[in-house]
């Protein structure tokens, strides 16, 4: 899709750190890194948002799991991590194409919002 970041990012147009790539999934780290550890997971195939999966296949979808899991042991998060999507303005979504945040390598709080 023409003028979405993240398609830019996945076609090289725009340098990122890659962690992981595969058929359907790209994977880098966050510019402004929130955890020690902090990779966005997206779909090669642009889907706008959680609200827009419709439009996404079911191997899309379990490619950005299997892919999380994956980056997750590469990266060693073994004492744990959390993945969030956040979709459309109340979860302050900045970037519309779908992305999975991994955040981990410290305590978190108890608590999502
Ligand atoms: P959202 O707020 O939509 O859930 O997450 C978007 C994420 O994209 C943010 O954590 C932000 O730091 C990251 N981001 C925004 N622009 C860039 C960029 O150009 N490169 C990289 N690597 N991450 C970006
Ligand atoms: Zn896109």
């Amino acid at each position: 899709m023409e003028n979405c970041l993240f398609c830019k990012i996945i076609g090289g147009e725009i340098p990122s750190a890659k962690v992981y790539e595969d058929d359907d999934t790209f994977a880098f780290q966050d510019i402004n890194p929130q955890a020690p550890t902090h990779i966005l997971v997206v779909p090669k195939a642009h889907i706008s948002s959680m609200d827009d999966i419709d439009q996404a296949s079911d191997q899309q979808l379990a490619a950005c799991l299997r892919a999380i899991r994956v980056i997750a042991r590469q990266q060693k998060l073994e004492k744990g991590y959390r993945v969030v999507s956040n979709c459309g303005p109340d979860a302050c979504q900045s970037v519309p194409h779908l992305h999975f945040h991994i955040l981990g390598g410290a305590q978190m709080a108890d608590r999502m919002a």
